[in-house]
């Protein structure tokens, strides 16, 4: 990130913790945090996060993803190399980001920033060569770098990047998950449903048809046809309601395969664990083969 110095952050956040620590140089910034799981970690880099965006508020500095160091490096080139060509002489640029040189040479890249800026360097590729040299080693030409680039963190201009793709992607799916959750936590259908997954989660992406007749109590069940007047009578053919739960815990005729059911926060864990579980996907199939016989003796 070229628009932070290592002063200012020095002083600006003193709150280095046991669960975070950072530090920024003149054209870069380093943030290490820690954390057990996951999701530990993905909240602790979070809490950074809008701790460092709260700083640069006070500091009226910005931080975008348009400028972050790779693509700030790749601009950086970009000018060299355009510079270059302009008045047609020959240069070596030094660069200390290797991410940067890699970029270029990679045959794999797909933003169209780095491609736009792979033409120009090969535009006329005896004019302009790359070479990398270590960062903060005492390099006379990349010391003189750092120190200007410190200075232009304090007053030099804007430049516009475009967004990479991956950056899009992870925008637009943040976007569409919460729209997904403020719709699912206001409505009120799908009382059931809600109880099992409180919220949408990409890890339970179900297609097995036997746990989405469990999470929803839609599917063979006489309590459920009947509703879409398919089936006269809600009852099963025992004599009890015939919903989803008669027929996992206390239908006669599927007594061989029935199951405990938890209640509660409970069992939500119970069936997130079990609907991966082989066993547990058979045992729910034979229960739903049992009902979808039932129901299909109501019509006749
Ligand atoms: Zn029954």
């Amino acid at each position: 990130m070229p628009c932070l110095s290592d002063k200012g952050c020095r002083q600006q956040m003193p709150e280095n913790s046991d669960l975070y620590y950072l530090q920024a140089f003149a054209d870069d910034l380093a943030l290490v945090t820690f954390g057990r799981t996951r999701k530990i970690l993905e909240t602790n880099t979070n809490n950074a996060l809008d701790l460092i965006s709260q700083e640069l508020n006070i500091l009226n500095l910005d931080i975008s993803i348009d400028k972050c160091q790779a693509l700030a490096e790749l601009a950086a080139i970009n000018f060299a190399a355009g510079w270059a060509l302009e008045r047609n002489v020959k240069i070596k640029v030094f660069s200390d980001s290797k991410s940067s040189i890699e970029a270029i040479r990679s045959p794999k890249v797909k933003s169209n920033f780095v491609l736009s800026v792979k033409d120009n360097m090969y535009n006329d590729k005896n004019l302009v060569s790359l070479v990398w040299v270590k960062a903060h080693a005492g390099n006379p030409g990349n010391e003189l770098a750092d120190h200007f680039a410190k200075i232009a963190s304090s007053c030099g201009a804007d430049m516009s990047i475009p967004a990479p793709y991956s950056y899009v992607k992870r925008v637009c799916k943040e976007f569409l998950m919460n729209e997904r959750n403020s719709y699912w936590k206001n409505s009120t259908t799908g009382k059931r449903t809600k109880e099992i997954l409180p919220s949408a989660n990409l890890d339970l992406l179900i297609s097995n048809k036997y746990v989405i007749y469990l999470f929803t109590n839609h599917g063979p069940f006489p309590a459920y046809l009947c509703r879409f007047k398919i089936l006269n009578n809600p009852d099963c053919l025992c004599g009890e309601h015939g919903d989803v739960d008669h027929y996992l815990t206390s239908c006669m005729y599927t007594k061989d395969y029935h199951l405990l059911l938890p209640t509660g926060t409970a069992r939500t864990h119970w069936t997130r664990k079990l609907c991966k579980n082989y066993l547990f996907l058979n045992r729910l199939k034979s229960i739903f083969e049992i009902s979808r016989k039932i129901c299909d003796l109501q019509r006749l």
